[in-house]
């Protein structure tokens, strides 16, 4: 069975303590690889060495880094389909998506951070006539990166690039879920000749390996994408060391349909938005608000196309939707699903495991895409994240009500808003508490634009220019000018 590596001061290592947990490959519910059970040693190994990586690689020049990252995406474009595979076994989702989604934006996230560095720049404020004050951005020193299971590699390299580009050394933390396209990209870096110690990814759980990272006191920096819970506990820690700290959180997000919106272009995207990765993308629109009058036709079409989707193995080409990627992940679900029962929710389509799997599938991790309608907003299924292939359809009647229903829930990841009428848009946009609202569009990403949540979806912000500002630390230079002579003064 394949045994995934550390990769500590640019070496594939095992584990201090010699210990290895099981992968399971979801879509047969079979472990099919080892990954390491790291704890606190390797960490401390992986901060050591990138301490000692951090004075020369903060001092390389911009370009230098951005050739050697840029070489790792090239490795990433070169490698595609292996890393398209290794992603879809790993995580369930259908390759198409891997190969499509994954992939190519895990290679456009190390180019686009490669240049953006060229660019990057501080500012500078003239006092009056008396001192002019620039600031001086310099990396951070140690930058500690963890990530979660949805999109592996695509999110890990979200902040492995800003982190490197901007000059700091890194030790990194995949999900211990899906931790393969990690270890395939510590491959590629040691192939890029990325030097030593500048990246070190530790494998393991997060009570053993996260904790360890934020609680180290050399890693001043912290960036995290996963559960809100599991973000409150990282705050709790880095708080009184003061860390300088980044959380990218759970979402609940609305999708709210005006009545004048085309259904021939909101319904497909609607299916994408509820069900693309099997429901499992922080940016899912879980909770969809339809206007009265366009109510029932939406949810026909809606239903209808949602039936269309393909379920099978992730590795069929023709597979639009896969596994989830736990045993974990399909209980909560059906927890879910029972409560929406008990509530007096209608269940239009999906809710079951899929019948006609082949047969490597049989004992995989399938949910059908699930339709419900009738559920009170304020129910656990309306307020709680379940990431998964599960959707509630509600109506409503005014603007008003649906911007309450809209900010009804902790969280303020993201939302999208469908109508042609553009001073409602721009009058909904201001009211709706989201850190992204895409209008008449979802999914839509610029990668120069901040991207975060309000609320219990996070703080912080990432994406282009906040990203690197997040990774350096700004400092005040004041200088004053020379005091001007007096007239005739002295040579
Ligand atoms: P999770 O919080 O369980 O785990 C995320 C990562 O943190 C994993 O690597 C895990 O091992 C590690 N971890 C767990 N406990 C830790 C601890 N005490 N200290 C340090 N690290 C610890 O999340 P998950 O189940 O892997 O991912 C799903 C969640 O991620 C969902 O809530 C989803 O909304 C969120 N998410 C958010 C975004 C975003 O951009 N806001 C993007 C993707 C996913």
């Amino acid at each position: 069975m394949k045994r995934i590596l550390n990769y500590i001061d640019g070496e594939l290592v095992p584990p201090v303590g010699g210990a290895f947990l099981p992968n399971v490959e979801p879509a047969t519910g079979t472990p099919y690889s080892e990954v390491p059970d790291s704890d606190g040693r390797d960490v401390e190994l992986a901060t050591s060495a990138a301490e000692a990586a951090f004075p020369s690689w903060s001092r390389t020049s911009a370009a230098e880094r951005s050739r050697l990252l840029l070489r790792v995406a090239d490795l990433i474009e070169a490698k595609r389909e292996a890393l398209a595979r290794a992603e879809s076994v790993d995580t369930g989702k259908p390759i198409r998506v891997a190969r499509s989604l994954d992939i190519p934006r895990s290679a456009v996230n190390f180019r686009f951070f490669a240049t953006a560095i060229l660019h990057f720049h501080s500012e500078s404020h003239a006092t009056d006539h008396k001192a002019i004050n620039y600031t001086l951005r310099r990396a951070r020193g140690i930058a500690g990166l963890i990530s979660p299971w949805n999109l592996p590699l695509y999110l890990l390299s979200w902040k492995i690039a800003p982190a490197l580009a901007a000059g700091n050394t890194a030790v990194a933390k995949p999900s211990e879920i899906t931790p393969m396209t990690a270890f395939l990209l510590s491959e590629i870096c040691r192939e890029a000749g990325l030097p030593r110690g500048v990246l070190n990814i530790v494998h393991g759980t997060g009570p053993k390996v996260g904790s360890a990272i934020t609680a180290h006191p050399k890693i001043s920096t912290i960036s995290f994408t996963g559960g809100t819970r599991t973000g409150a506990e990282i705050a709790i820690t880095c708080a009184p060391m003061f860390k300088k700290v980044a959380l990218e959180l759970g979402g609940k997000n609305p999708s709210i349909i005006f009545a004048d919106a085309p259904l021939d272009e909101v319904v497909p995207t609607s299916v994408h938005a509820s069900f693309d990765n099997q429901g499992q993308l922080c940016l899912s629109g879980s909770r969809i608000f339809v206007e009265r009058s366009a109510f029932h036709p939406f949810v026909e079409r809606f239903v209808k196309a949602t039936r269309a989707l393909k379920l099978g193995d992730p590795l069929e080409e023709e597979t639009d939707h896969g596994a989830l990627v736990s045993r974990a992940q399909i209980d909560k679900v059906a927890t879910y699903l029972d409560q929406a029962r008990s509530d007096g929710g209608r269940i239009l389509c999906g809710g079951r495991t899929p019948q006609g799997l082949p047969e490597r599938c049989r004992e995989g991790f399938f949910v059908e895409p699930t339709i419900i309608t009738g559920l009170p907003v304020d129910s656990r299924v309306n307020q709680e994240e379940i990431f998964g292939p599960v959707v509630t359809v509600t109506p409503f009647d005014t603007e008003d009500e649906v911007v309450t229903f809209a900010n009804s829930t902790p969280y303020g990841l993201t939302g999208s808003l469908w109508t042609h009428n553009l001073p409602r848009a721009h009058r909904m946009a201001e009211k709706i508490h989201s850190g992204t609202l895409w209008i008449n569009c979802w999914m839509l990403r610029d990668l120069r634009v901040p991207f975060g949540g309000m609320k219990n979806s996070g703080v912080g912000r990432e994406g282009g220019v906040e990203a690197l500002r997040f990774f350096t630390e700004p400092r005040n230079i004041c200088v004053q000018f020379p005091i001007d002579q007096p007239a005739g003064g002295s040579k």
